[in-house]
């Protein structure tokens, strides 16, 4: 299994703080619990759990961890939280679709999706303001272990039915953190995205 080398770079809370340099970047996004955490940790060698505090609707960060000198996977905010109050919703939502719709750099959305739960409306929310731009997409069913690999099979065939039809340029596969399921997949998809 091929680890991608991360370390950590900078955090934001605000779109003027973002890195000013126009390298080539790779988003992380997805609803606060669905694994996004994990797949990170699964396709890098980095422990972010040990600078990220993950108290949810508190944590309203973007992470910047680097893989090489200007290469850069960004781990954006979890959304969807609950008992999230208004004003952090509505900065997340203005960080978001800000940082998806105008960020140059950013070549492709890696986006996190529960298999039991996927395609929210917030999920769908990314989907549009990402999609407006014409870049790649590829969607992580995650958690496929809490699954029996029939019902995973059906759960990946019906997004992807719903993404072609909706977003053309969107990819969509299973996956698991714990169960080793289609990290070297993802990770050959970040590999090619950053190359181009
Ligand atoms: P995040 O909030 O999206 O960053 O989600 P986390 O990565 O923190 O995961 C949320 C919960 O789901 C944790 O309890 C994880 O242990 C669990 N989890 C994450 N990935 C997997 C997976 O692939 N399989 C299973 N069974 N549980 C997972």
């Amino acid at each position: 299994r091929q680890l991608l080398n991360a370390t950590f770079y900078v955090s934001v809370h605000e779109t003027r703080e973002l890195p000013k340099h126009s390298g080539v970047e790779i988003a992380f996004a997805g609803r606060s619990n669905s694994g996004k955490s994990s797949a990170i940790n699964a396709l890098t060698n980095i422990n972010r759990l040990a600078f990220v505090s993950k108290t949810p609707g508190r944590t309203q960060l973007i992470n910047y961890f680097q893989l090489k000198s200007d290469h850069f996977l960004v781990d954006l905010p979890g959304y969807g939280y609950a008992k999230v109050p208004e004003s952090i919703r509505q900065h997340w939502q203005n960080l978001l679709s800000n940082y998806l719709q105008t960020r140059s750099s950013l070549k492709g959305l890696i986006l996190i999706m529960d298999v039991r739960h996927p395609l929210k409306p917030l999920d769908i929310q990314m989907l549009d303001w990402f999609s407006a731009t014409g870049k790649a997409i590829h969607i992580l069913l995650t958690k496929a272990d809490k699954m029996s690999k029939f019902q995973a099979n059906a759960a990946l065939q019906k997004v992807a039915l719903y993404v072609k039809e909706v977003y053309p340029q969107c990819s969509v596969q299973l996956f698991s953190s714990l169960a080793n399921i289609g990290i070297d997949d993802a990770t050959a998809i970040i590999n090619k995205w950053m190359q181009t």
